[in-house]
């Protein structure tokens, strides 16, 4: 059970070397597949439930007209569920260059698409996206982030730069939205292995830890591998208590962190209309056929999470 690959080390100062290139890499070399291709895909039913999910959380927190600012946005994925919730403007940014030329692609072939969007390749954990966004004050009414926010809880200061630059971007009243793997899930899992076993996972997913002994806050890394998604990419464990504490001093109060499962009860529990969009989207097909029970497994792996931003937040000048 040695680990495949380890993290590379800075000689001088002893600290783990930014990994956001290899995530980066890692993005833009994912082809975009065809709507075929998608199809047959294994992970089929688990892509249409996680788009699902994203349909039902960006519905709950967006009205007609709103300023979206999308953090982490890929290939433009969203696009659509955006157009549906009738906003009038977003703002797309992802580190990987390739992922965000598609995102432009898709968007310019939106038939009559009815809201404003452009796009930039940016990596937002680390640095401030300000000078990038146009005009500097830009204020959305939604930050959206979608199975990527885990990737700046790295180093503390990522969290904080990544942080930082939701609230700056956010007005008072407003959302901060997104999806991450659930650490205690992820934990839980680790924690049940026997002796010195470090991997778990089933036909569709493996997650490979380092070590099980330490428990740092920040950093802790294992590699994640979804079958025709992701191929043995770095992530971090989400430390929620530490989440929650840190987004607080940036004026973000949580709403509520819910695991996927859940979410899924709860919004069919709440509104009869979400039957049908598992249909339309193709979770479920006419045929009755839904995710396999390996593919709902891994959807069991993330939380679904929003904050309001309740104040304004101003930079610490003291230190
Ligand atoms: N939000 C999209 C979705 O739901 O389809 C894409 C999710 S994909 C699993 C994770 C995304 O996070 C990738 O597009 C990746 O390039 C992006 N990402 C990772 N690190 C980033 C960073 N430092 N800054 C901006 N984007 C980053």
């Amino acid at each position: 059970h040695t680990a495949k690959r380890r993290v590379v080390v800075d000689k001088e100062s002893h600290q783990p070397v930014s990994i956001a290139l290899e995530v980066a890499a890692h993005y833009n070399a994912r082809p975009q597949l065809g709507v075929e291709k998608r199809q047959e895909s294994t992970i089929f039913h688990l892509r249409s439930f996680n788009n699902w999910i994203k349909s039902v959380l960006i519905g709950m927190h967006t009205k007609r007209d709103d300023k979206v600012l999308d953090l982490g946005c890929g290939k433009g994925g969203d696009l659509r569920k955006w157009a549906k919730a009738g906003i009038a403007e977003l703002v797309g940014m992802d580190i990987a260059e390739i992922s965000i030329k598609q995102a432009r692609e898709r968007y310019e072939a939106m038939p009559n698409a009815r809201f404003k969007a452009r796009f930039y390749a940016q990596d937002c954990f680390s640095i401030s996206i300000k000078r990038t966004i146009q005009p500097q004050e830009y204020r959305a009414n939604v930050v959206s982030m979608q199975f990527c926010m885990h990737y700046a809880f790295e180093t503390e200061r990522k969290a904080r730069t990544m942080l930082q630059n939701v609230t700056e971007h956010l007005e008072v009243g407003g959302a901060f939205i997104g999806t991450i793997p659930d650490a205690y899930w992820l934990v839980k899992k680790l924690r049940s292995l026997k002796g010195n076993e470090l991997e778990f996972g089933n036909s569709v997913y493996k997650v490979r830890f380092e070590q099980k002994d330490r428990w740092p806050v920040f950093g802790h890394m294992y590699w994640f591998t979804l079958h025709d998604a992701i191929d043995d990419c770095p992530e971090y464990l989400v430390h929620f208590p530490t989440f929650r504490r840190l987004a607080t001093e940036y004026g973000l109060e949580l709403l509520y962190r819910i695991p996927l499962h859940q979410y899924y009860v709860d919004a069919l529990r709440r509104d009869p209309q979400y039957i049908e969009l598992l249909y339309r989207m193709g979770v479920i097909d006419r045929d009755g056929k839904g995710p396999s029970i390996d593919e709902w497994e891994v959807s069991g792996l993330y939380l679904a999470f929003a904050f309001k931003k309740v104040r304004e937040w101003v930079p610490d000048t003291t230190t």
